[in-house]
């Protein structure tokens, strides 16, 4: 029988999550969702020093509002819960005695001291020290006293920490599905703290433990985690487990030169790195998130998806039930991805030309009560209109503003090239034109027309004045659609009121 499928995101609570959390989540609902599996959220908080009251909260919070929903979940309770590390610390107790009878982990007693000292003694030689089999030998741990020294010590309640014993000289074969198979030299790696001095565990740990208990059954996560890969896969041959099957992801990389996306880069181009807005309680720094800069929920995560994957044709505008569709872990590219903000805006703007008026009228309104402009029965002609000129809604209140308030100056350099001499008198003229003329688009069109035959003008002679005495500036759909949606009253006001 095939076995379930089932992965998790398991989330440290230490700050806002990054963009590139997002995306690594996204891809494990994506691979659940396809595989009809179960997709769980999981929470690693065994750092306490790290911990950050509210993160919690701000990474479902940021699920929410994605459109991306769990099966089981810290809120949602589930079959192998708690789904908070914290919570299970009773449960890893049992699990890393299991370690000490077989003899995979000890006891190691040498204080922070101690092995700071020894840090320091080898860095003056120009050597790293390292906690690995060769230096394990000299050190004071359960594997060179007797077993009557080590009771004593821990009778006496001696502070230490229980490490991995990392197996000597072998050649560790690791496979995973995207980076392929390779191999580490175990000699190489250090013999990791499983169990720190307070009992509580490391997340290698407890993070093997979990994806055990929990039956994860690919572990899909940032390539900042392949480094533990070893580790992690000897362990689940100390206890004797099915190791999940591995997934590392790419990057995503700054927009230009080479590392890891981070907010510093954010910063400096101007564009967010977190899904919606987090204000750090320490400093009061308040961080922009995709949310509030207009970005579509829908459309953020067709951009995440791409940084990494290219589904089918070089798609590049997919639904998230096409994403489900077309999404294969093989596929996922083992480089790094730029991040590009250009195309991040371009796929909003394609979400928006696709989205209805009536989604897009809400979502106005609802920006112009914030901006503290009272809306008007045009709003959704003004929608309708402009809505192929913007990447984001609120654009469309920039690129028709004018709708809203009289222009309070005429843009000089326009006007210098617009207004001639007789040009008062054509407009004022043009406007007695306008008394029979039945308030649409088109007839004002012909009235115009008509007006310019007669007057045997250009039609630009008549239209760019309008222009800039209804706007302000040269810009704006067609000039009777503008007239069209002012009503006729505001536009006779507002060519009088500049005219004199
Ligand atoms: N808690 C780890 C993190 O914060 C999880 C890594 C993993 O998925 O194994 O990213």
């Amino acid at each position: 029988m095939k076995k379930e499928v089932r992965v998790r995101f398991a989330p440290s609570p230490t700050g806002p999550l990054h963009i590139g959390g997002v995306r690594t989540a996204l891809y494990n609902y994506l691979f659940a969702k396809k595989n009809n599996g179960k997709f769980i959220l999981r929470i690693e908080d065994t750092d306490s020093s790290r911990f950050v009251e509210g993160a919690q909260q701000y990474i479902e919070e940021s699920f929410q509002w994605c459109g991306i929903s769990f099966d089981e979940s810290p809120k949602l309770g589930g079959e192998y819960g708690s789904y908070i590390q914290s919570e299970r610390t009773e449960l890893y107790n049992k699990y890393i005695q299991n370690l000490l009878d077989t003899g995979n982990a000890y006891y190691a007693f040498d204080t922070p001291e101690e092995l700071d000292e020894l840090r320091k003694e080898y860095e003056k030689e120009n050597r790293f020290f390292s906690y690995n089999s060769q230096e394990r030998k000299k050190l004071k741990n359960s594997l060179n006293l007797n077993q009557e020294q080590v009771s004593k010590l821990l009778e006496e309640q001696v502070p230490y920490v229980i490490r991995f014993k990392i197996p000597e000289n072998r050649n560790l074969v690791l496979n995973d599905i995207i980076r392929g198979t390779f191999s580490v030299d175990t000699n190489t790696l250090d013999d990791k703290v499983l169990m720190k001095a307070d009992g509580i565990p490391t997340y290698h740990f407890a993070n093997v433990v979990d994806d055990y208990l929990m039956k994860i059954s690919h572990v899909i996560r940032g390539e900042e985690w392949l480094p533990s890969l070893p580790l992690h896969t000897l362990l689940y041959e100390s206890f004797g487990w099915e190791s999940p099957t591995f997934a590392h992801l790419p990057l995503i990389l700054k927009p230009i030169g080479n590392g890891k996306l981070s907010k510093r880069d954010g910063d400096k181009f101007g564009f967010p790195v977190f899904p919606f807005e987090w204000k750090d309680e320490k400093t009061g720094e308040i961080s922009q998130g995709y949310r509030e800069q207009g970005y579509f929920a829908d459309a953020f995560l067709n951009m995440l998806a791409l940084l990494g994957w290219t589904p089918s044709e070089d798609k590049e505008i997919l639904t998230l039930e096409q994403m489900i569709q077309e999404f294969d872990l093989e596929k996922v590219h083992k480089s790094g991805a730029h991040f590009n903000i250009e195309k991040t805006k371009w796929i909003n703007k394609e979400y928006l030309q696709k989205k209805s008026t009536d989604e897009l009228l809400k979502i106005y309104q609802k920006y112009l009560k914030n901006i503290s402009v009272d809306t008007s029965n045009a709003d959704r002609q003004i929608v309708e209109i402009l809505k192929e000129r913007v990447h984001f809604v609120h654009e469309i209140y920039q690129e028709g503003f004018f709708f809203y308030e009289q222009p309070k100056t005429l843009e000089e350099k326009s006007y210098k090239k617009v207004w001639k001499e007789d040009t008062a008198e054509i407009i004022s003229e043009f406007l007695l034109a306008l008394d029979n003329v039945e308030w649409n688009q088109n007839d004002i069109k012909n009235a115009i027309t008509e007006y310019s035959k007669q007057k045997e003008i250009g039609l630009g002679r008549i239209m760019a004045p309008l222009r800039l005495l209804l706007v302000g500036e040269m810009k704006g759909p067609d000039v009777p659609v503008i007239m069209e949606i002012l009503g006729k009253n505001e536009v006779i006001a507002r060519i009088e009121k500049q005219i004199k």
